[in-house]
């Protein structure tokens, strides 16, 4: 096959960078499979065997070998509250991939003696209870130890905050503090507040809780930014979808991102939505953005892409899968305003909907617009979540030109969804399957950071195995996606909901650059190693942003983090642990941390094995580790 992006008797200038010797999925069905890749000006020059790349090698070309490891293309997170993310990145204990409760603590007791007075230590979602050996909370006992001086506040989910004694005073929770609506404080026999929060169910008391804990400074806040992206780029990740959210204020909690990407500093690709923060002001905020700023301005680094995930509170469903699905009020005729503002306006949206309850009486808004002929008008919309979506509703989205975003927010509350509705209805939850036969659009993220991990491989292993972090498998094999589909989901499917699909997502000439060489092949790995890859080289508009393990140094430094006391500093981001049958795991970490880490998740893995010894689930004499795999 000819290589294409070389015509004959063209004569083509050099490229920037190369990438060769490497097995190269393209996404594109015109040429599937290739070796190598010329990159110049930030755009793919050409797709092809080595031989037929080497024409393009100048004196100035960077070439780098991929060892023959596995390309794939940038992997696009459609659901990703990264601008909030990148704000708290160095602030917060991320318990992201640890595996035991035991380790958790010892994160969690170190960091509250390197915390500054004053400052909370704060461990913010993205893992669950399931995730842990010992399959449960910490209790506020262990925190009050962990951290006699020190405030610490632990969000699980969108279930419950725990908060040690030190944060009940620093939050100013007393005895007369009343429940919020959709909120509990639970108090002991004396009437005091335990610690405990729970959203009941609603999430806004842990949130607004969090938000009385300081906040960085401007310079560090670029800094945190930077860092988290930089954290993302590990996991191959080249492009995001932010999905706004509660207390992500527009414009002042939007001037970082903007600064990173007036400086050209951005490493991550951002397109963003704007998001009504106050109950009852939401059409006055609609009105004012709607004349300030239009969808599609920016450019391909950071650009408005529409409304959402929120449009008016009242119509807000919010997951919290141990309660009971929430009875939302009648908030039809505000919402309406809302959508019909939006469509006059040629402003898209997406709209968070959990529960097929919600989704049926928001279709019904869309459809009377639409009958005015106000939908869709060209506008890009689509749902969030949509766990329990039926197939008649699934039809009716389908013929109002929407699309549908899926996360794996079931990775970490499956067992929760289990005991309120079931493993019939878990089988099912989302119907991927279902929203696929129909031609859908169907876009594949995380909703991180707060109630999911960030790590798209996690989700990626969701998609292909349908387990949960417990190990438990949910989804119905027929729900299940091969593993192509599954990363089209996380690459094109984000793409086709900015509109660039023909520059996005595939691996093919006029493409942007944007690619990652994986630490094992995602293609042949055994299922429950797809949530231990890590990308070894990625590259975001043929710029390097992240080389660990044989290309350590492409990437420029980034300056050290700022705090100093930052919990990242100390313990990094996503947690790896070695993952069984994959040599040189954990390529994010150089030297004698990865030996560190190693080791902890060695014990981690002792202590596992050791409970599980205990409870016949494990063979004596058996070596611990290839039992541990951390998703079986
Ligand atoms: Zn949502």
């Amino acid at each position: 096959m000819p290589v294409a992006g070389i015509r004959p008797g063209t004569p083509e200038q050099p490229a920037d960078l190369v990438v060769r010797n490497a097995k190269v999925h393209t996404n594109d069905p015109g040429r599937p499979q290739a070796t190598a890749v010329a990159i110049r000006d930030g755009v793919i020059r050409a797709v092809g065997e080595d031989a037929d790349i080497a024409a393009l090698v100048g004196p100035h070309t960077r070439v780098v070998d991929a060892l023959g490891r596995r390309v794939v293309p940038g992997l696009n997170d459609a659901h990703l509250h990264v601008i909030r993310g990148g704000l708290n990145y160095v602030m917060e204990l991320r318990w992201d991939g640890v595996r035991s409760l035991r380790q958790a603590l010892a994160m969690l007791r170190e960091q509250a003696e390197r915390t500054p007075p004053g400052q909370w230590v704060r461990v913010v979602g993205g893992w669950s209870a399931d995730q842990f050996a010992e399959r449960r909370l910490p209790t506020l006992a262990e925190l009050n130890a962990a951290a006699p001086d020190t405030p610490v506040f632990v969000l699980h989910l969108y279930q419950s905050a725990l908060l040690n004694k030190a944060a009940l005073r620093a939050a100013g929770f007393t005895r007369d503090t009343p429940d919020p609506a959709g909120g509990q404080i639970v108090r002991g026999h004396d009437g005091e507040p335990t610690g405990l929060l729970i959203a009941a169910p609603g999430a806004l008391l842990l949130y607004s809780t969090l938000a009385k804990a300081p906040t960085l400074d401007e310079a560090d806040k670029l800094d945190s930014t930077r860092h988290f992206l930089r954290e993302l780029n590990r996991f191959g990740l080249t492009s995001a979808i932010d999905a706004a959210g509660g207390f992500q204020a527009f414009p002042e909690n939007y001037g970082t991102v903007m600064e990173l990407a007036r400086r050209g500093e951005l490493t991550l690709r951002i397109a963003y939505h704007l998001f009504p923060q106050t109950a009852g002001q939401e059409l006055d905020d609609l009105k004012r953005w709607i004349d300030t700023v239009r969808p599609g301005e920016g450019d391909e680094w950071l650009r408005l892409n529409g409304a959402g995930e929120n449009l008016t509170w009242a119509a807000a469903d919010f997951e919290n899968f141990t309660e009971p699905r929430p009875q939302l009020g009648a908030y039809e005729s505000e919402f309406e305003k809302a959508v019909r503002l939006l469509m006059e306006n040629g402003w898209g949206f997406r709209l968070h909907a959990t529960y097929e309850e919600t989704i049926r009486r928001d279709l019904a808004v869309f459809e009377k617009l639409a009958a005015e002929g106000l939908f869709p008008q060209g506008n890009r919309w689509l749902f969030d979540h949509a766990e329990t979506v039926g197939g008649e509703s699934l039809d009716r989205i389908a013929a109002l030109g929407g699309a549908v975003s899926v996360q794996n927010r079931l990775s970490f509350q499956g067992e929760a969804f289990v005991s309120r509705y079931g493993a019939a209805a878990a089988a099912e939850a989302p119907p991927l399957r279902a929203m696929l036969d129909r031609g859908l659009t169907v876009a594949g993220g995380t909703d991180a950071t707060r109630v999911s991990s960030y790590n798209p491989w996690v989700a990626l292993h969701w998609l292909v195995s349908g387990r949960a972090v417990s190990g438990r498998r949910l989804a119905a094999e027929h729900n299940r996606l091969d593993r192509a589909q599954a990363l089209e989901l996380f690459t094109l499917g984000g793409a086709r909901l900015t509109g660039e699909q023909d520059v996005k997502g595939r691996l093919v000439v006029g493409s942007y650059a944007d690619l990652a060489v994986l630490s094992a092949d995602y293609f042949t790995v055994e299922e429950a190693d797809i949530a231990h890859i890590e990308s070894v080289l990625t590259v975001v508009g043929g710029r390097i942003v992240h080389a660990v393990a044989e290309h350590e140094g492409l990437a420029a430094d980034l300056p050290a983090i700022s705090p100093e006391w930052s919990p990242v500093a100390r313990f990094g981001g996503y947690q790896a642990s070695p993952a069984p049958g994959l040599a040189g795991a954990a390529p994010g970490l150089a030297g004698a941390r990865q030996a560190d880490r190693v080791l902890e998740a060695a014990a981690a893995s002792d202590e596992q094995y050791a409970w599980r010894l205990a409870r016949g689930h494990a063979v004596p004499g058996q070596s611990a580790a290839p039992q541990d795999p951390c998703f079986l």
